[in-house]
């Protein structure tokens, strides 16, 4: 009989993420709070629907959790019907989001209360890569553990890291997520100088990519930063009537990478150590929020660096 996993939490990354578990085989039970988008899901992939988070872990080997940030993490695993509730010893608990090391460390304590263990597993690769299974996958928690789970990681990643202590997977992508959006910004700064020079941009960001100058958030980022589309991932909702639209959904929600940036400079500030690349980058994205851009795709931040220039790259 294959192993049963509770899945929590089904957004841009963990519909993605959950129906890769479903592919692989596992036995998949899915919760997420809005109960429609899980209705849905299992109307098109092989999984059991769970009305409460308690629901979902009852009878499962492991559970996953893929929602926003901490509190949410500690809601669903240790609120009121929580997930923490119903699991039985050995139970495994394997959270996904990205939350920082200290809230980590605070819910692993609570689950250690109850003999349970708890795997930080966050993710970069953002949808496409979660779609494919492609993701890289860095983990902190106990060695057995992960190796225990390698099966439903294998399912969802490609590049799986064990990154060591509790905690030390959270730290990892804070430190990855804090130099893409710091990459991202400082591109947006020259596209932004770039254009205001009368540079051919197609010639800059040729040159950029098959040079020293190129990165991952050139590849990815100067398009919709170029074109202020910041919406371009399209998700099939079904209606009651069973009418089939296309919804937009960013990427990466600027909020979100806002939030990683704020846990690692409050990491880096714990140890007194400086990360003033980071800090600005942050004011960036905040910044951003301000210009009502939250739920959109990151590369939103060129709005930012537009308006101090007075420059902008399209009309
Ligand atoms: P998302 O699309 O906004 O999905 C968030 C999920 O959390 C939804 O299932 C949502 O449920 C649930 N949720 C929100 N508030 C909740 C609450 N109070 N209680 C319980 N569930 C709640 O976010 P995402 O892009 O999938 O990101 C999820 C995590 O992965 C975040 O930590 C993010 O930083 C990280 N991440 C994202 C990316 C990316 O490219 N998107 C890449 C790597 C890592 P509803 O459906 O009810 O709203």
């Amino acid at each position: 009989m294959s192993e049963r996993v509770a899945f929590l939490g089904l957004g841009i990354m963990g519909s993605r993420m959950a129906a890769n578990v479903a592919g692989a085989g596992f036995d998949l039970i899915v919760w997420n709070r809005t109960q429609s988008t899980a209705e849905r899901f299992c109307e098109t992939h092989q999984a059991a629907l769970a009305h409460t988070p308690q629901d979902a872990a009852a009878d499962a080997e492991f559970v996953i959790t893929m929602v926003v940030d901490g509190p949410q993490v500690e809601q669903v695993l240790l609120g009121e019907n929580g997930a923490a509730r119903a699991a039985r010893p050995g139970t495994l608990f394997i959270d996904c989001s990205t939350i920082g090391p200290a809230a980590t460390h605070e819910i692993a304590d609570q689950l250690a209360k109850r003999d349970l263990a708890l795997l930080d597993a966050p993710v970069t690769g953002s949808s496409p890569k979660a779609q494919d299974g492609t993701l890289t996958i860095m983990v902190g928690g106990p060695e057995a553990g992960f190796h225990r789970a390698r099966p439903l990681f294998d399912a969802m990643g490609e590049l799986i890291v064990y990154a060591g202590p509790s905690g030390q997977g959270q730290m990892v992508k804070l430190l990855n997520n804090a130099v893409a959006a710091s990459n991202a910004s400082v591109l947006a700064q020259a596209l932004v100088v770039g254009k205001r020079a009368g540079v051919d941009l197609d010639a800059l960001v040729s040159v950029m990519g098959a040079g020293a100058g190129g990165s991952t958030m050139l590849d990815l980022k100067a398009g919709p930063m170029r074109t202020h589309d910041y919406t371009t991932l399209f998700k099939d909702v079904r209606s009651d009537s069973g009418e089939v639209t296309q919804e937009i959904q960013p990427f990466f929600k600027l909020e979100h990478m806002l939030k990683d940036v704020r846990l690692c400079l409050e990491e880096g500030q714990a140890l007194g150590v400086p990360f003033p690349a980071a800090a600005l980058t942050r004011e960036i994205l905040s910044a951003s929020t301000g210009r009502g851009h939250a739920d959109h795709d990151f590369s939103a931040m060129i709005d930012v660096i537009e308006a101090a220039a007075d420059t902008r790259l399209t009309e």
